[in-house]
């Protein structure tokens, strides 16, 4: 059997294997072939590519990728997920050698066989964040991707300062890449239907701004500015610069304004202060 997944192979795949989809793993399986291979042409994943894929589900993902790419890689968590999808894959005429099948929790894997250069992900919602920052900041191969996200965290990763979205991802995200919106997916395509809108973020990598222990340094910056975003930096930042007067001092060395809050600031203002506390 040639081709992608559709929705009534789907539920009888799921119904053989017991899986009744559960909000906790985030398991809403995409049923629209056409939804998949939109996003694997938006990734513009390339015979060359080895995909990384989060969350594979039944696959239907998995298959579209599998029709580019030159391997791919998925990691799940739930075992009888990650047993099947060899067979899917088998079935549906792909070459197993094309796919390398990790049954793990994503957040728990530091290191993979393969080198993966592009990440394509129905992202579980639960976790979406912190694997897409974990996952930048493990394998610096990943140069860029396409990641299904809840529309609301779709916004928050892709905001300007100033903006009600605007956080601690939007900027620890800019680290390691360029963000943009790639568009949005109906709540139609998935089995079941989720009670919440998905949108697609794309990303693109390019060189850290510093080394790596000014990133943490600046990553504290941030979490503590947004920890309390509706303070001024100086009152956000005293704790970590011992008082407020010493936060403001810092502040004004690094030429940002100690009455601002966190969200006016980009990643490249928290980077100066981190310079100019840690290393000047
Ligand atoms: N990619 C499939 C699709 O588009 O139809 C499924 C996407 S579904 C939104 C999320 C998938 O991630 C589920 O298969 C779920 O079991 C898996 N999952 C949930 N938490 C996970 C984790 N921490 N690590 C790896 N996989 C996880």
């Amino acid at each position: 059997m040639s081709g992608l997944l559709g929705a009534a192979e789907i539920r009888e795949i799921a119904a053989r294997i017991g899986v009744h989809p559960t909000k906790k793993l985030g398991q809403n399986f995409v049923v629209d072939a056409n939804t998949c291979r939109r996003i694997v042409k938006s990734a513009e994943v390339t015979s060359e590519d080895i995909a990384l894929e989060i969350g594979p589900g039944i696959g239907s993902l998995t298959l579209a990728l599998l029709e580019i790419a030159a391997e791919v890689v998925v990691i799940e968590i739930d075992p009888r997920l990650a047993q099947e999808l060899p067979n899917t894959v088998g079935r549906h005429e792909f070459p197993l050698s094309q796919l390398t099948v990790i049954n793990a929790d994503a957040l728990e894997v530091h290191e993979l066989p393969i080198l993966p250069t592009v990440l394509v992900a129905n992202l579980p919602y639960n976790v979406s964040v912190p694997v897409l920052l974990n996952y930048l900041e493990r394998f610096p191969s990943l140069r860029s991707g396409v990641v299904m996200v809840q529309s609301e965290v779709a916004d928050r990763l892709v905001a300007s300062p100033n903006s009600k979205s605007y956080g601690s991802p939007t900027v620890k995200a800019q680290w390691w890449a360029d963000l943009s919106p790639a568009g949005s997916v109906a709540r139609s395509v998935f089995w079941p239907i989720p009670n919440v809108d998905s949108s697609l973020v794309r990303f693109v990598r390019h060189d850290v701004p510093a080394c790596e222990s000014l990133r943490i340094k600046t990553f504290q910056l941030i979490d503590a500015a947004f920890a309390q975003r509706r303070k001024m930096l100086r009152g956000a930042l005293s704790e970590i610069f011992g008082g407020s007067a010493q936060a403001s001092a810092v502040l004004e060395k690094a030429g940002v304004d100690p009455t601002l809050r966190g969200e006016a600031l980009m990643l490249a203002d928290f980077l100066k202060i981190a310079v100019t506390a840690y290393q000047e």
